[in-house]
């Protein structure tokens, strides 16, 4: 598991911007390089549109589709609270690293 406390397939929040307060599934985390900080990609969150001409196999057109955003504009949702939450990273007595709720202590995998 990585460092990141955000992964794929959580609900998260978003914390500014045009989608502030909208919650949406991660379908995608980009881990951060040299030249961007971590963003992700998140179901229905910061729709872009581009106009696309048409083509010999495309009809063009209006498209909408997600942009990434950076992690640090998103927060995870906890699943039992439903609240934004920092979590802190804990270990399961496996050895797997966990993720766990700071107000309801319940452990997100
Ligand atoms: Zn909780």
């Amino acid at each position: 598991m990585s460092k990141l406390a955000i992964h794929k397939k959580d609900t998260v929040v978003v914390l500014s911007g045009r989608d502030k307060g909208k919650q949406g599934e991660v379908l995608k985390v980009h881990a951060a390089t040299e030249k961007r900080p971590a963003t992700a990609l998140v179901s229905k969150i910061n729709f872009v549109t581009s106009h696309n001409k048409p083509t010999q196999t495309d009809p063009g057109g209006i498209q909408k589709k997600e942009a990434p955003l950076p992690l640090s504009k998103l927060m995870l949702v906890c699943p039992k609270c439903k609240k934004g939450i920092r979590p802190k990273f804990d270990r399961l007595g496996s050895g797997e690293k966990t993720r766990v709720c700071r107000k309801c202590s319940e452990v997100i995998l």
